[in-house]
């Protein structure tokens, strides 16, 4: 029997289509990795094998049937992080408010994802309502990172990401509001997509900080994100940040990046990241996939963002107080457990202690904070100021060039239990990531070999300007060819 784990989604695709094997066997080679290895590593909190076979079952029976394919990865399965409702699967978003919680609708990527038959294998782990940059703020596991099983493999996707990175899943689906998708993709050696803001629907995913949320692809090749990218992107008329323009056409530019051309392509290098605090391996990798794009071509251009010094503190004060707005309806009275009994305030106060964990907890009182009268002009209007000052930084840098590149993250993946306990150093583990969010850009982060010092993943991330996520695929692939 072949190794069905260990390819990739568009070769699965491929051998489905071409009758050389059943989605069922694929399938059902996942969900034997899956109960062989995630004792070990956790990435699931749910797994829906039936359902998942199911759909299996229906692309067999339309390849059987010689009829044409409901997409081009019909068939090939997927890991979806527990921050999106489904109909046939509980919703937890990793909080014990939402323990059980079954919804009555399907948020619009898994419709997307269904009608694509694309078997959902399950839900994965995350840092309670994706606060967090290790995985472990959920309140159900910690995930472990599959290259060094006592280390973290980011957060808060780090289910995904682990999924990915052990072959559990050979697709997934993360959530970036600060990085999410991008942070764990580098410390596992996967591919995380985080698109243009607006490109793909939120709706029915739980809101963290909506004006910063982007849910994106996760695959372990450029060419697999791109074609989940396209099958989940597009306009929602019930998400009214989702913005009606034509899915930009990213599979064709992976292609085009496979030959590894970048001759024409400018790739701008941010003064201010990679500097003091950032891991020497780290350094090392991302000077040498420096030194890799400009052998295949690529013109590297210096770019000035002297905003970006301010980036963690505007963050995390838009951050928290989005949340501080977005988590008020988890009260036990519209959504939530219900705990206790007494007056509605009681009852509301006992939900509200009992569902959320500390880190949750940490960002509603900052962000009720920052937005109270007397605060609100200090620190919220401060921080959208900065907001401003970042976006233009990256105007002004696009300008001169046509790509960012740098790392995702300051080092490679720190231990478990390391950071837990200090929310600020766990904090600053984000500042190569946020910026993009701020600005509402696209990003991606690209394997870029183990860093010397920690034999661990580093990975480089991409930056384009708002709406060309296509350029972030044409040089992930060609960066991705020129490596192998
Ligand atoms: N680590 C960041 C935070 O905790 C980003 C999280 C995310 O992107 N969902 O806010």
């Amino acid at each position: 029997m072949a190794n069905w784990t260990e390819l990739s989604a568009h070769e699965l695709a491929e051998k489905i289509q071409a009758g050389e094997v059943t989605s069922r066997e694929i399938t059902q080679a996942f969900l034997d990795k899956i109960a062989e290895t995630d004792g070990d590593i956790g990435a699931f909190l749910h797994i829906g094998a039936e359902e998942a076979l199911q759909v299996a079952d229906e692309v067999d029976a339309q390849v059987a049937a010689g009829e044409k394919p409901a997409s081009p990865l019909a068939g090939v399965p997927l890991a979806l992080k527990d921050l999106f409702v489904t109909t046939d699967a509980p919703t937890t978003a990793a909080s014990k408010m939402l323990e059980g919680y079954m919804s009555p609708y399907d948020a619009t990527i898994v419709t997307k994802i269904r009608e694509a038959k694309i078997p959902i294998l399950g839900k994965t782990n995350l840092d309670e309502f994706a606060m967090g940059s290790s995985t472990e703020n959920s309140a159900y596991k910690i995930t472990r990172n599959p290259h060094d099983l006592e280390r973290t493999p980011g957060g808060s996707g780090g289910g995904t990401a682990a999924a990915l990175a052990a072959n559990q899943a050979p697709l997934g689906i993360g959530t970036d509001t600060g990085g999410s998708i991008r942070q764990p993709a580098s410390l596992t050696g996967t591919v995380g997509v985080k698109p243009t803001y607006g490109a793909v629907s939120r709706y029915g995913m739980i809101a963290n900080a909506s004006s910063l949320d982007q849910c994106g692809p996760c695959a372990n090749s450029v060419l697999d994100a791109a074609l989940l990218h396209e099958a989940i992107a597009g306009h929602d008329e019930y998400d009214a940040t989702s913005v009606d323009r034509p899915v930009s056409s990213v599979v064709e530019a992976a292609k085009q990046g496979a030959s590894g051309d970048l001759s024409g392509v400018k790739v701008g290098r941010v003064k201010q990241f990679g500097g003091e605090g950032t891991q020497s391996g780290v350094v090392e990798a991302i000077d040498a996939a420096f030194a890799q794009l400009e052998k295949q071509g690529a013109e590297i251009v210096e770019v000035d963002c002297p905003n970006f010094e301010h980036v963690m503190g505007a963050y995390y004060i838009i951050q928290t107080s989005e949340v501080s707005s977005n988590l008020a309806r988890f009260d036990g009275m519209r959504y939530g457990q219900r705990k206790g009994e007494g007056s509605a305030e009681e009852v509301m106060a006992r939900t509200r202690g009992e569902g959320f964990g500390d880190e949750v907890k940490r960002r509603i009182i900052l962000g009720t904070y920052a937005l109270s009268v007397g605060y609100y002009d200090a620190y919220y209007l401060q921080a959208q100021r900065i907001r401003t000052l970042v976006a233009q930084d990256f105007q002004k840098a696009f300008d001169q060039v046509d790509v960012i590149a740098g790392p995702a993250t300051p080092t490679t993946a720190f231990k478990l239990g390391d950071k837990v306990d200090d929310p600020l150093a766990m904090y600053n583990f984000d500042l190569f990531t946020l910026p993009l969010n701020l600005a509402g850009l696209p990003g991606m982060s690209v394997p870029a070999g183990t860093a010397s010092d920690t034999g661990l993943p580093v990975g480089l991330q991409l930056i384009a300007p708002a709406f060309a996520d296509e350029r972030l695929y044409r040089v992930g692939a060609a960066f991705e060819a020129g490596r192998a």
